[in-house]
């Protein structure tokens, strides 16, 4: 398959793949601004890197929306997308009440009225269910990056 490199991606898989990294990025983010150098700075700092992830997704973000046909795309899309999982994970910790974004809610943790809560006593996800969604996104994103091994100057 060699699907047609300016085909636009799509919300739905950035979607995917940004809710793959946004809790690591509120993690990672969680622990630093509980260091005590910045425990009382929490809200600037976290402020701080949401501006910061906003220029970077400004100056790279548009890199996301077609496949990557150079290093330089592969890197651009890189840095939009870590900046991008970035900022929504730190507008997460500002906002108790979570985010909307990329028609999605993102949040750091429970609070009252979350649509992402899930009823206590509903099924979990199996691990077959958990392996075959990781293992079709990983398609999606092979398909997507089908290409990137072949000589890039022609
Ligand atoms: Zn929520």
């Amino acid at each position: 398959m060699n699907p047609n490199r300016h085909d636009p991606i799509g919300v739905p898989l950035l979607a995917d793949a940004v809710a793959l990294t946004v809790p690591l990025h509120i993690a990672e983010l969680r622990a630093h601004v509980a260091r005590p150098d910045l425990v009382r700075r929490r809200e600037e700092v976290l402020t701080a890197i949401a501006a910061r992830a906003g220029v970077d997704f400004g100056h790279s973000g548009d890199q996301l929306l077609f496949r990557p046909e150079s290093a330089a795309g592969r890197r651009g899309a890189s840095i939009g997308g870590t900046a991008l999982a970035r900022g929504i994970a730190a507008a997460c910790l500002l906002n108790a009440g979570g985010v909307e974004a990329l028609g999605r809610h993102w949040c750091a943790g429970p609070h009252e009225g979350c649509p992402a809560a899930r009823p206590v006593d509903g099924e979990p996800m199996s691990w077959d269910e958990a392996g075959a969604r990781i293992t079709a996104l990983l398609d999606a994103f092979e398909a997507l990056l089908d290409g990137e091994s072949s000589p890039e100057a022609a």
